[in-house]
């Protein structure tokens, strides 16, 4: 991508979307349309006229809601349904406005529940999906599998990136909706404020995911606009995973909360293990560069500085 190319970021002001904004603007590229009035994602006319004037070149489609397992338990339908609606309309708007190039964001939760460990992206489609976000996991796959028929179909320079579980400032800290980290980061620092002798941590915490930081998959993804061209998806991992006790204990330390973790077995654990071989996007050149325990303690200072008082009062 040239530092004056026209670059659409296809989000509703989500983590992934707005860390990509941020590194697109660090590194110069000034051409980052849509600041002033974002078209509706779910609204195929508007955003088809939004294509047609401003004509993208790079599209980073991100956007779709999502959320954390109780999310997705909840709102299965509105999960599908805002996804197959934003991946289709984003896709074919790119096509018909003759974009150079468009990547598209996948998940983890597109692997087989019963996985084999990395997962490799040969064990996409090989097996049943986790039931507890089955709904969102079958659009995503949809989503990746729609690139793909374009690129096949149309020629247009579609690539898929999966990323491992996404964490960082701009997430939602809700307690009930949002991903594991934030909801307990949120719980943690409540807890210490009000000081409530434990904390609720779902599940028996064995589960083991890898985490990786949002201005890691936004540097990953800039990367991959400018290195990678492939119809196979690539991973996005930070190469190491934690069990959700681990990470539980460890944003008990950088939050500074001293009660007990109590874990509740009656809610689900989701899937027992999501870890990515990233040796494909290694061997490309690119690195993560912040560790966990550094992604944390930068989150907590974004959720200080940024909500922890709109988080309360909601
Ligand atoms: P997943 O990786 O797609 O399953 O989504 P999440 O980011 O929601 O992580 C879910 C895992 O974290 C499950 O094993 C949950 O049991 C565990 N967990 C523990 N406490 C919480 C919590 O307060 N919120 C969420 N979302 N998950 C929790």
């Amino acid at each position: 991508m040239d530092r004056d190319a026209r670059i659409f970021i296809a989000d509703n002001h989500g983590l992934i979307g707005e860390a990509i904004r941020r590194r697109l603007r660090d590194d110069g590229y000034e051409n980052i349309l849509g600041d002033s009035g974002k078209p509706s994602l779910i609204d195929a006319r508007e955003l088809q006229e939004f294509f047609s004037r401003t004509l993208p070149e790079y599209v980073f489609a991100v956007g779709g809601k999502s959320g954390g397992i109780g999310a997705n338990q909840k709102l299965p339908a509105d999960l599908m349904l805002d996804n197959l609606l934003v991946d289709c309309h984003v896709i074919d708007s790119a096509y018909r406005c003759a974009v150079k190039k468009l990547l598209y964001m996948g998940s983890s939760c597109c692997y087989p529940r019963a996985c084999l460990q990395p997962m490799q992206v040969s064990s996409l489609m090989t097996g049943v999906l986790e039931s507890t976000n089955e709904a969102y996991a079958t659009a995503k796959l949809a989503g990746i599998k729609l690139s793909q028929a374009y690129r096949q179909q149309h020629g247009v320079d579609t690539i898929t990136a999966i990323p491992a579980n996404v964490f960082g400032p701009g997430d939602d800290f809700g307690v009930e909706d949002s991903h594991v980290i934030a909801a307990l980061m949120v719980k943690m620092h409540q807890a210490k404020l009000f000081q409530n002798d434990h904390v609720d941590v779902w599940g028996s915490g064995a589960p083991r995911r890898e985490f990786i930081y949002v201005g890691d998959v936004a540097d990953a993804a800039i990367f991959l606009m400018n290195h990678y061209s492939s119809p196979v998806p690539i991973n996005l991992g930070s190469g190491s995973d934690a069990s959700i006790r681990e990470i539980a204990e460890l944003i008990k330390e950088v939050v500074g909360y001293s009660g007990e973790l109590r874990f509740d077995p009656k809610k689900p654990d989701g899937m027992p293990l999501k870890s990515l071989d990233s040796a494909e996007l290694l061997a490309l050149g690119w690195q993560p560069q912040v560790p966990l325990r550094l992604g944390l303690e930068k989150t907590y200072r974004w959720y200080l500085e940024n909500c922890h008082r709109k988080c309360l009062t909601s």
